[in-house]
């Protein structure tokens, strides 16, 4: 111990659970991020290489470019578009907006592993409604736990880690029927992978609720986790609240070229959502054939129970086989676990590995 003191708050901060790495010898399966088996397009890693050259200079603070292109890809003006070093800093940044001692924040539970730090960091209190059996939200429930306090509600749709998602439908109707005051973070992070919407429909409900905010990311589609680019969609309030609580050079010169690269290769997502919906597939059936229970994905991974078997013993056992996947227990739900889709060949080595161990 060294003595040093640290605020109150530092203690309720969860420690983001990292994917656990095993010494294996061999090529490791990494299944455990939802990452995209996909390297980035070549002519993004072009535009990061030219970008290179003037790393002496700092970023643009206004992220104008990618901005612009993001305006004209939605149709939401640039002034309403917010960017983040990954749409988790976003989600920080509105915590830190929004949030304070005596508000209140709602979402549901197992849900993405960072909304624990929102009321945590700032005081505010969470109220946390689980999902329903099918591991879908309960969007009645989590209605029922609004009040004058709340501040935020999130839906994470499709949901990570049960994979489901809701239709834009249920969320116009959700975000009607809650007061104004209250700001509506619809995360989706993989939403171009549900087969229950094309990612526009969400957008067109943005001109019906302006306390609406649906946050997206270059991470999982795009495949940029490792640089760190997400954004916001909403109203241009909000976007100057979160940029003001922020550092301004947050989001690097390399993360903005190869983002707004990554916005001309829409035929490239494409294909790659078509991929997924393969081996979302396959390796569905596959589960199904050995009996094991899933949710109804609309993500690129998949929410595995693993039935009266030992939760350690199966996401161990795969380790020890090279194969890493998310055991449910760090995601706030024992004797599950998720598997994000690889390539066919990784995915097999998944099945493989777990055949060794049914
Ligand atoms: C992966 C993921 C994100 C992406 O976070 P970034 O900070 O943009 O990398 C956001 N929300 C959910 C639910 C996720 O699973």
């Amino acid at each position: 111990m060294t003595g040093l003191e640290f605020n109150a708050r530092l203690r309720d901060i969860p420690v983001y659970p990292a994917a656990a790495t095993y010494s294996f010898d061999g090529e490791l399966v990494k299944l455990a991020s939802n990452e995209t088996p996909f390297p980035p397009h070549p002519q993004v890693l072009e535009a990061v290489e030219a970008h290179l050259r003037t790393l002496n200079r700092y970023p643009d603070p206004e992220r104008t470019v990618l901005r612009r292109r993001l305006s004209e890809r939605t149709g939401v003006p640039a002034g309403r578009i917010a960017i983040g070093n990954g749409s988790c800093e976003l989600l920080l940044a509105a915590a830190e907006a929004m949030l304070e001692p005596g508000a209140e924040l709602v979402y549901a539970w197992p849900s993405f592993s960072i909304y624990p730090h929102l009321a945590a960091m700032s005081g505010a209190r969470a109220l946390i409604v689980p999902l329903n059996d099918a591991g879908e939200h309960d969007l009645e429930a989590m209605a029922r736990e609004v009040t004058a306090a709340t501040r935020i509600v999130i839906v994470c749709n499709p949901n990570n880690p049960s994979a489901t998602a809701l239709p834009p439908a249920a969320i116009d109707a959700f975000v009607a029927g809650l007061p104004r005051h209250v700001a509506v973070i619809v995360d989706e992070a993989y939403v171009e992978f549900s087969s229950l919407q094309d990612p526009d429909e969400s957008i067109a409900l943005l001109d019906r609720h302006p306390n609406l905010i649906l946050l997206r990311t270059f991470s999982k589609v795009y495949g940029l986790c490792g640089l760190r680019v997400g954004y916001a969609l909403g109203s241009e309030e909000f976007r100057l609240a979160v940029d003001r609580v922020r550092q301004p050079f947050s989001v690097n010169a390399l993360a903005q070229a190869a983002a707004t690269e990554a916005l001309n290769h829409v035929d490239e997502l494409e294909r790659r959502v078509e991929q997924t919906a393969i081996e979302r597939m396959h390796l569905e059936s596959e589960l199904q054939e050995r009996g094991l229970e899933t949710t109804d994905s609309q993500a690129n991974f998949s929410w595995v129970s693993v039935g009266e078997r030992d939760e350690d013993a199966v996401v161990g056992g795969l380790a020890e086989r090279g194969v890493i996947v998310r055991a449910g227990k760090a995601l706030g739900q024992e004797g599950w676990m998720r598997v994000t889709y690889g390539t066919r060949h990784e995915n097999d080595r998944f099945l493989a590995a777990l055949d060794q161990l049914l």
